[in-house]
């Protein structure tokens, strides 16, 4: 039986006149992510797309996988392609293709849509016949209009008749390219993770920063940034990694600066040079995966001094979150058993025993202008090692 994939946009139909570059992005995006899976024909009309694989052999139960992490989808459907754009092809078609879904439930109601309005039954014709054709091949079910266990759906569309039951949840948010760049800030924790990811739903495409300072960070630390982005590229798509080598800036920090503010500096010095990173790659916006109040540089003060290192806006998308809300999250998107993996990050090396919760921002700047890291980051940025991320690596 010939199969297809129906999508229902999310909010792209509250964009108006951009619609069409929304849609457009959308369906690029699906391309990409189904080039590996096999060949397809990707199309849209009545604020649907149609997904048709263009071979027998494509395994759509991956499609299908692929496409639930898609933004920009509500529902999607896999659906049965009827053979006719016919009543008695309809009624052949649902009983059989739903067969084993139909055997399991006790109660079923049919919902048809006709947009197609030249067939020449109306949707409340198609429902009865097809609900009693249904009760004659599975006598053991009822029809149940409010709460049934399957609701079988016809829908007669320009190009066919299609028969599928309950939609199966989409990934949400809006497409991938269609919110802007953006540059994330990414640790090995269980945060940034998950803040990158709540950026891509909103539309943004990522490029990610990590800073290593080897030979106190390892390079399986860096590894395992790796393994996490890969994960979250799922969702964002592909996306380029830069390492920054930090180590002599860290080492500078320690050796010139008050302690208590070694961690304000060197977040100050990490905003600083990923927005110079940002501007170089086309970024307009950093993200990082703070949550207020859940350690000493996360506090409103600490923030304002880190926040006050570059110009560009800063996303924040866990701010207001508890950190169990947060794992929540790294579990839906499978980067928790990555994110609790025991390697040190920068952040830990060479914390200070009492940091500043209340840092001056006068003072932390006059402190980082006496050391003087202008050279040292003219040095970093030259060294910038690049990653290519992809899912499916
Ligand atoms: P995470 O779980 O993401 O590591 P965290 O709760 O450990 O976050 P911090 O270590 O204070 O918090 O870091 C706050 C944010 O700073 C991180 O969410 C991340 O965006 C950024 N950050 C921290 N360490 C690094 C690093 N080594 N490279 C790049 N960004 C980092
Ligand atoms: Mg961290």
């Amino acid at each position: 039986m010939k199969e297809i994939i129906l999508l229902k946009d999310g909010e792209i139909v509250l964009k108006g006149l951009n619609r069409r570059t929304f849609e457009d992005i959308l369906k690029k995006n699906l391309k990409n992510v189904l080039a590996s899976v096999g060949k397809f024909e990707i199309t849209s009309a009545q604020s649907t797309i149609y997904v048709r694989s263009l071979s027998d052999e494509v395994d759509l139960d991956e499609a299908c996988d692929r496409i639930s992490r898609i933004f920009g989808i509500v529902a999607f459907s896999r659906a049965a392609v009827c053979e006719e754009k016919t009543l008695e092809s309809v009624l052949d078609t649902a009983p059989k293709y739903l067969k084993d879904e139909l055997e399991q439930a006790k109660t079923f109601k049919v919902e048809a849509k006709r947009s197609d309005k030249k067939f020449p039954y109306k949707s409340p014709e198609i429902c009865r016949e097809l609900g009693g054709k249904i009760l004659e091949v599975y006598p053991h079910l009822t029809v149940d209009v409010h709460n049934p266990d399957i609701v079988v759906n016809v829908e007669i569309r320009d190009f066919g008749a299609y028969i599928h039951s309950n939609p199966l949840k989409g990934a949400g948010g809006i497409p991938v390219g269609t919110g802007g760049n953006a540059v994330i800030l990414i640790s090995g924790g269980i945060d940034s993770p998950v803040a990158a990811y709540m950026m891509a739903k909103r539309g943004i495409r990522l490029t990610a920063v990590h800073f290593a300072s080897p030979p106190y960070t390892s390079r399986r630390a860096e590894e395992k940034v790796v393994r996490l982005l890969r994960k979250v590229s799922r969702y964002s798509g592909p996306m380029t990694m830069y390492t920054v080598p930090f180590t002599k800036i860290q080492e500078k920090i320690k050796d010139e600066c008050p302690e208590e503010l070694f961690t304000i500096i060197m977040r100050r010095l990490m905003m600083e040079m990923s927005e110079k990173i940002a501007l170089d790659n086309g970024c307009a916006a950093l993200i990082t995966g703070e949550s207020l109040g859940q350690v000493a540089s996360q506090t409103i003060g600490a923030i304002a001094c880190t926040d006050e290192a570059a110009n560009m806006p800063v996303f924040r998308p866990l701010i207001g979150m508890d950190k169990q809300e947060i794992i929540d999250i790294s579990y839906k998107i499978d980067t928790y058993e990555t994110s609790i993996e025991p390697y040190e990050d920068c952040c830990t090396v060479f914390t200070p025993k009492h940091p500043r919760t209340r840092p001056v921002l006068k003072y932390v700047k006059e402190a980082q202008e006496k050391a003087g890291f202008e050279p040292l980051v003219e040095e970093a940025l030259q060294n910038l090692k690049k990653t290519f991320i992809n899912a499916e690596d």
